[in-house]
């Protein structure tokens, strides 16, 4: 890569972490940097949530988390922001009344992103929002592998009539052409569903699924294997933060026990690297307004961290 070093994080020795002006680790704005390899867009809609509203507030909670994060990942071996120029993109301009505008909004934002060779990590958001990012990630990119980490599936068909909410995304995606669910997987679903059906459709969907409570049996390796083996097209990874426990993530909107740990999810994230081409990703659903302690948007501060680390490594492993 030719041109000048990447802009970084705020030097923490000079402005220490809890100062300053809030962005996504302490990097710097895309305005203010001539080039984006990564780039941090928010999202923060909750227009599409069906029970707990709230994380329209999620980006801003994640990026006040993030603030502690730090510039070498030892479990990935990288230094994310040295190698790539990651800047934080703001918000997209989300309508709060009217889900296809909100969803267009974040769509053209996040395609121009795109446009400009950026890979790009939304932050939601109900989950609702990753069907816009999934539009312009498939405009780049054709058709996608989807890894879904996920209480649900979010394909169900409809809610009140509504075709569009965050537990219906991923059924349009598959109706748009947007993923391949053959060549998708979801890990972490769980809790009860209004019947056998729900899974049994999911299924005809051709999703390939385990089940939380399936973790037990194969561990972290035996998920990252279903991923690395299913996950053959350029691969978008959405982690809806109620994967995890509600132990560990009660800020969210339609939490479910019986779920991750934090390391898990970030051990199974991890074993991606060097396997499928990961394109962009999101993290979403967090709500902090019940999350008291903060724990909800430390545990997606770290992920989406993770998750950059990944989109690098990916970049790295195209050349
Ligand atoms: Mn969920
Ligand atoms: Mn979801």
């Amino acid at each position: 890569m030719s041109g000048p070093d990447p802009v970084g994080q705020v030097d923490a020795f000079a402005v220490p972490r809890f100062a300053g002006l809030r962005t996504f680790a302490r990097l710097p704005r895309a305005d203010d940097v001539d080039r984006l390899d990564v780039a941090v867009l928010g999202a923060p809609f909750d227009g599409g949530a069906t029970f707990r509203p709230g994380s329209r507030f999620g980006p801003a909670a994640i990026r006040e988390a993030s603030a502690l994060l730090r510039p070498y990942s030892e479990p990935l071996d990288v230094s994310p922001f040295a190698e790539a120029q990651v800047a934080d993109a703001g918000d997209a301009g989300a309508n709060p009344f009217d889900i296809p505008e909100a969803h267009g909004a974040i769509e053209r934002e996040a395609t121009a992103l795109h446009n400009g060779g950026a890979a790009v990590l939304g932050l939601g958001g109900d989950h609702s929002v990753a069907l816009a990012f999934l539009r312009a990630a498939a405009r780049r990119h054709g058709q996608l592998s989807l890894l879904q980490l996920d209480a649900h599936t979010d394909t169900w068909d409809a809610y009140y009539g509504a075709k569009v909410t965050h537990g219906t995304i991923f059924r349009r995606a598959a109706e748009e052409g947007l993923i391949d669910p053959s060549r998708s997987v979801q890990i972490g679903l769980r809790g009860s569903v209004y019947a056998s059906a729900d899974y049994e459709e999911n299924r005809e969907l051709g999703f390939h699924t385990l089940l939380a409570r399936e973790l037990d049996d194969s561990g972290v390796e035996g998920a990252a294997a279903l991923a690395r083996q299913h996950l053959t097209l350029p691969t978008y990874v959405t982690v809806d933060v109620d994967v995890l426990d509600p132990a560990f993530a009660p800020g969210t909107g339609t939490p479910e026990s019986g779920g991750l740990t934090p390391r898990e999810l970030l051990a199974i994230l991890r074993a991606l690297a060097g396997g499928p081409r990961i394109v962009s990703a999101d993290v979403v659903e967090v709500s902090p307004s019940y999350d008291p302690a903060g724990v909800t948007a430390l545990a997606a501060a770290n992920v989406a961290y993770d998750l950059v680390c990944l989109l690098v490594l990916a970049r790295r492993q195209a050349g």
